[in-house]
């Protein structure tokens, strides 16, 4: 028995380079393909085979990967992909990703420069977000993962060491966000243990913001029903329509009732990086941990979130094994405390810092910026558009990057919610965009989030052309 390495090193050599050119070619020529494909049924089966026990070429299986996945991924990496909030990738990235790859770096802890790479962009990312230098910082999948640890964190802090061991037993403690929240805050409160419930959904006003008055309220009528208030949780940058709640009202409340503030900012916190959009996230200075992604607005290959905490030892407190603090003298390889694994739930973890590293040093934080602002003026150009056509109807108002409209289908509520279902999904199966939906004050809405720096306002147009003909295509089948 041989090792894994490969037997004539020319040859796969050569063969890497191949791959190389062909996700190289995959990005440059991007925009001749279709944004997304329907997987034909002959696709999907030709990979159901049982396990391989026997080898396969490299260059086969290559082939394979060109021919049955390659086609059919998701196509975020196309301009006209704008549906969700799906960063658009880099060349930078994907190469970073290959060395991370090739060094197979484990970065769950230990003394190794892989980790000081991972600090260095804690250290960006406290003085961006106007923390303390002290703060911590830790990659992680996503943001759902980063925002369940920051209610983590804020559970260890308002109940001590002994939710540790103890759980949680019975509780009273209540935390707050808005309706137009992420699904996944609800997510977390059920993971971390203290049940959906104990999440109170605050309204929002008519742009989409936590109404905080209605939140000061809620607070002190939780109090006065032996309720214990602990968390507030603010966006920046909702999901549904790219809402900034108001973070420096939302901040001083959390100070005055002495409540953990956290802040999903998974891809509106990097608006950070323009001087258009900074100011509008004052506040987040204020917040007790950020939890936000680079893999959206930032363009760093997925998967990379990011949680930041002002408080390293709150951050530890919650996750760190008691062999933490003891490995804190420890010489050779097993020094450098504080270890990643010390900051999350994760022991083996990835070189995720690398691509985020790679993205920022090579593009800097101004071209990062400009790019931010310049999908926000796409969005305004497109509410334009739409704003000026009789057959279609604004649903939001455009705080960010996202378009909430629809084709003004018919005079039922329900003809029209089944039209403009019909139209995104028939502009998805074209494969000339790919916008998605939503619901908004309980109307479907088509939603466009554009979250791709390769975006241009020909696509948007290409776009609207096809809502326009989509859209009279069904209302005449309607009428008929
Ligand atoms: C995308 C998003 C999330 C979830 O982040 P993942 O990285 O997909 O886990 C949470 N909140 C908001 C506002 C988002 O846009």
């Amino acid at each position: 028995m041989s090792d894994l390495d490969p037997k004539d090193w020319a040859a796969f050599r050569a063969e890497g380079h191949r791959m190389l050119d062909d996700m190289l070619d995959y990005v440059e020529h991007i925009r001749q393909r279709p944004v997304w494909q329907v997987i034909p049924p002959e696709v999907r089966a030709s990979i159901n085979e049982p396990l391989p026990t026997r080898p396969t070429d490299l260059r086969d299986v290559h082939e394979l990967f060109m021919r049955t996945v390659l086609p059919y991924s998701v196509g975020n990496v196309h301009p006209s992909f704008m549906g969700w909030v799906h960063g658009g990738g880099t060349p930078v990235g994907m190469l970073a990703d290959m060395l991370a790859a090739g060094l197979n770096a484990n970065l769950g802890g230990r003394d190794q420069m892989p980790i000081e790479i991972e600090r260095q962009i804690t250290r960006w990312m406290s003085s961006l977000f106007g923390f303390p230098e002290t703060a911590s910082g830790v990659f992680v999948t996503g943001t759902s993962m980063a925002n369940l640890m920051g209610i983590l964190i804020a559970r260890r802090a308002v109940l001590g060491a002994a939710v540790r061991s103890e759980g949680l037993c019975t509780h009273n403690l209540v935390a707050y966000t808005s309706t137009d929240a992420h699904g996944c805050i609800t997510q977390a409160m059920d993971l971390a243990g203290f049940g959906t419930f104990a999440l109170h959904l605050v309204a929002v006003n008519e742009y989409h913001q936590m109404d905080v008055a209605a939140l000061q309220s809620a607070i002190t009528a939780d109090r006065a029903r032996g309720q214990q208030p602990f968390l507030i949780v603010g966006s920046a940058g909702t999901v549904n329509v790219g809402a900034i709640d108001d973070l420096s009202a939302l901040a001083a409340l959390a100070q005055k009732e002495s409540l953990w503030f956290h802040v999903d900012g998974a891809y509106g916190a990097l608006g950070m990086l323009s001087a258009d959009i900074a100011p509008r996230l004052q506040g987040i200075e204020c917040a007790d941990s950020i939890a936000f992604d680079f893999h959206k607005w930032g363009q760093v290959p997925y998967d990379a979130g990011f949680l930041l905490v002002r408080d390293t030892m709150r951050h530890m407190d919650a996750f760190a094994a008691p062999a933490a603090y003891l490995r804190r003298e420890a010489r050779g390889l097993a020094g450098g405390s504080p270890w990643p694994c010390d900051l999350g739930p994760d022991l083996s973890r990835r070189f995720r810092a690398l691509a985020t590293w790679f993205t920022l040093k090579v593009y800097g934080s101004d071209t990062l910026g400009q790019m931010i602002a310049e999908t926000c003026r796409l969005a305004r150009y497109l509410a334009s558009q739409i704003d000026a056509r009789p057959e279609l109807e604004r649903l939001a108002p455009v705080s960010l990057n996202i378009v909430c409209f629809r084709f003004r289908a018919a005079d039922s509520d329900a003809d029209s919610d089944r039209i403009n279902a019909e139209i995104v999904a028939d502009l998805q199966e074209s494969g000339i965009a790919v916008p998605s939906t939503t619901i908004i004050n309980n109307t479907l809405a088509i939603r466009v989030a554009i979250c791709n720096h390769r975006t241009r306002s020909q696509d948007l147009d290409a776009l609207l052309a096809g809502v326009l003909s989509l859209g009279t295509a069904h209302l005449s089948s309607l009428v008929e």
